[in-house]
């Protein structure tokens, strides 16, 4: 069926801390489509798994009816087939289509921001899905309430089925998913090397993939066996600019991690204290160990203004001459960014 993986299964999706709620939430749509969680909804950074979870169920979906209709789609693929399907005067059976599938699984949803006709259609569309019973599932880069530029009676009905996050995946589940990987590829990854690469690329999973593909490469091209030594000869540019640059991405995991919230938590328009002030801290931390513009940095925290970045900036400078407790979480977090 059109847009549907094959190769994205639960079968070789491992599963940690990071993604337990989502993964445990899809199996059970791919159970009980329609009625468990309608829609499924999965949030967070990119390279996270959402993708490769809402094939997953779709797949599952086809094992159990083959003749069940599936439909995959990027929410821009979405906003472009009704656009052409408007010149061409064929809305209804644009219509039709989407309102005859078993599942609907639109990927990537930020994509309808400010797109207002396509936001009436889909809002439509996903109302008479509901009411037939037919599972839709939606991702997003972000918590949908926090989305500018997306209606919110859509906001609020996604927020009728299940809304989970996915977590970047924590040490532990990047060694098993490099170790999972290797094994596909039929590779002897010994564990100390799946650890080595594990603690150093630490964004998210895509990346691992691609660190791990270009460790392979190399070991098939050389002959060498697959050890911390080839590691470092392969990964060589990409270890040095990570030993040069704390990314943000690094900040905000560790802020999150130190303070024991979630990533998705400082990107959120939280203000609550226990919220905003890891955020302002993870903003000064990003001012001064990366060579982001302030804009970039705002951006990168859920689209904020480079006034709000600037403001946490000397929030924190002053706090870190008037509060002992700011000025050792600050001491500890820069210890384990730059070390
Ligand atoms: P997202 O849609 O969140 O940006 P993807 O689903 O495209 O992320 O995942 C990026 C890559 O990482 C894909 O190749 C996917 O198969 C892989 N991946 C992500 N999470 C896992 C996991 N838990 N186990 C195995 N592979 C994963
Ligand atoms: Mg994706």
């Amino acid at each position: 069926q059109p847009g549907l993986l094959g190769s994205y299964t639960f079968d070789n999706f491992v599963e940690g801390k990071s993604n337990q709620l989502a993964l445990a939430a899809a199996r059970q749509v791919a159970e009980n489509p329609g009625s468990a969680y309608n829609p499924l909804f999965l949030y967070g950074g990119v390279g996270l798994g959402k993708t490769h979870l809402m094939h997953a169920v779709g797949n599952a979906l086809r094992a159990d009816k083959p003749d069940a209709k599936v439909v995959y789609l990027h929410s821009e693929r979405f906003v472009a087939d009704m656009v052409k399907a408007l010149q061409l005067n064929a809305i209804n059976e644009f219509k039709r289509f989407y309102r005859s599938v078993d599942a609907l699984l639109i990927d990537d949803i930020q994509f309808f921001a400010k797109k207002d006709r396509s936001q009436e259609e889909f809002f439509h569309t996903f109302n008479a899905l509901l009411e037939g019973g037919q599972q839709m599932i939606l991702t997003c880069d972000r918590y949908p309430k926090e989305l500018d530029g997306l209606e919110e009676r859509l906001k609020s009905r996604f927020g009728w089925g299940l809304t989970v996050a996915v977590e970047p995946p924590e040490l532990e589940t990047r060694v098993a998913i490099l170790m999972n990987k290797a094994n596909q590829a039929g590779i002897e990854l010994p564990p100390e090397a799946a650890f080595f690469i594990a603690q150093r690329i630490r964004s998210n999973v895509r990346e691992l993939e691609g660190a791990l593909k270009r460790v392979i490469a190399s070991a098939h091209f050389t002959g060498k066996p697959v050890d911390i030594e080839l590691i470092k000869e392969s990964l060589k540019d990409l270890l040095a600019l990570q030993d040069k640059q704390v990314s943000l991405d690094n900040i905000q995991r560790t802020v999150a991690e130190y303070y024991k919230i979630k990533v998705a938590d400082l990107m959120s328009r939280r203000r609550s204290r226990s919220v905003a002030r890891p955020r302002q801290v993870a903003m000064t931390l990003a001012k001064e160990l990366t060579n982001h513009s302030l804009p970039e940095i705002g951006d990168s925290f859920g689209g904020r203004d480079h006034t709000t970045v600037l403001h946490a900036c000397r929030k924190i400078k002053e706090l870190r001459e008037t509060s002992s407790d700011i000025r050792e979480d600050y001491k500890n977090l820069l210890r384990s960014l730059t070390t």
